[in-house]
């Protein structure tokens, strides 16, 4: 089985990953679409599609938007909600792999996977509790979100375009990339000031990528009616990322929704 990277005694380890906005995301796909763009040729290159002009096309997305209805009656709202790995902490999907092939780098966090010694078991999506592994039927192996390390390290492109495809072509600049590791990073600030959240903290796999709730909308009158399923929302706001835990309202949503 496979080891995960060794803790440094105190000292702080990079993490680099991703702070993703409920609030304003529109759930134009904009980001899946650039980052399958961008993966076709990038590190994990190609995404392979099967049927892609027939009736049941499937194929390799690194990113994928869901859309949730939540709440009931006037102050309900759709939710758009985009999914890719979240490059855990602890992540089973490296523990389990039998070959080496998953894999997190000591050196910035960012978990991967070696096609050459993928022998394509699946048994990192089995442990990978929010369905971001993805199996290639063409290749037989498994591919994932690699945060485009074949950008972010990419001395030939203006430093602006350093970002995951992802980040780079949301056009509300709902997602953000950063150093998860360093309390003083935009992201951590982020994090701290707007109650970023752990996607089912519960399970322990301590993922970096980080969630903002959306906040209460306003009525006419000024007023946040925001209805009994998004009420706790803007406690989570408040309490900070550490209320995943047991968690109800709008991460039990959450919870259920990935769940179903
Ligand atoms: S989100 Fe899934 S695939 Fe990504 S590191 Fe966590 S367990 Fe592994
Ligand atoms: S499918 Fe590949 S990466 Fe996943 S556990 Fe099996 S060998 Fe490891």
């Amino acid at each position: 089985m496979t080891s995960l990277p060794r803790q440094t005694d105190g000292g702080r380890r990079k993490k680099l990953g991703l702070v993703i906005d409920l609030d304003i995301c529109v759930g134009c796909h904009a980001c899946a679409v650039n980052c399958k763009e961008w993966n076709d040729g990038g590190h994990s290159a190609p995404l392979t599609d099967q049927e892609p002009y027939g009736k049941d096309v499937s194929g390799v997305w690194f990113n994928r938007i869901h859309s949730y209805e939540c709440g009931d009656g006037p102050t309900s709202r759709t939710v758009h909600f985009p999914k890719s790995c979240l490059h855990c902490e602890t992540p089973a999907c490296v523990t389990v792999c039998p070959t080496g092939a998953s894999y997190k780098r000591e050196e910035d966090g960012i978990v991967l996977v070696n096609a050459d010694t993928c022998i394509g078991c699946k048994l990192c999506s089995w442990a990978c509790p929010y369905g971001a592994r993805e199996y290639d039927q063409s290749d037989g192996v498994m591919k994932k979100c690699t945060l485009c390390i074949d950008r972010i390290y990419n001395e030939n492109l203006e430093e602006v375009d350093r970002v995951p495809a992802c980040v780079s072509t949301c056009p509300v600049s709902a997602r953000h990339f950063g150093d998860l590791g360093d309390p003083d990073s935009d992201v951590s600030h982020l994090v701290t000031e707007r109650g970023g959240f752990d996607l089912m903290a519960e399970l322990g796999y301590q993922p970096v990528n980080k969630y903002l709730p959306p906040r209460p909308r306003k009525d006419k009158s000024g007023a946040t009616g925001t209805g009994d399923a998004l009420t706790p929302l803007a406690e989570l706001a408040a309490a900070g990322s550490d209320s995943a835990a047991g968690a109800k309202g709008f991460l039990g949503w959450v919870d259920r929704m990935l769940s179903a």
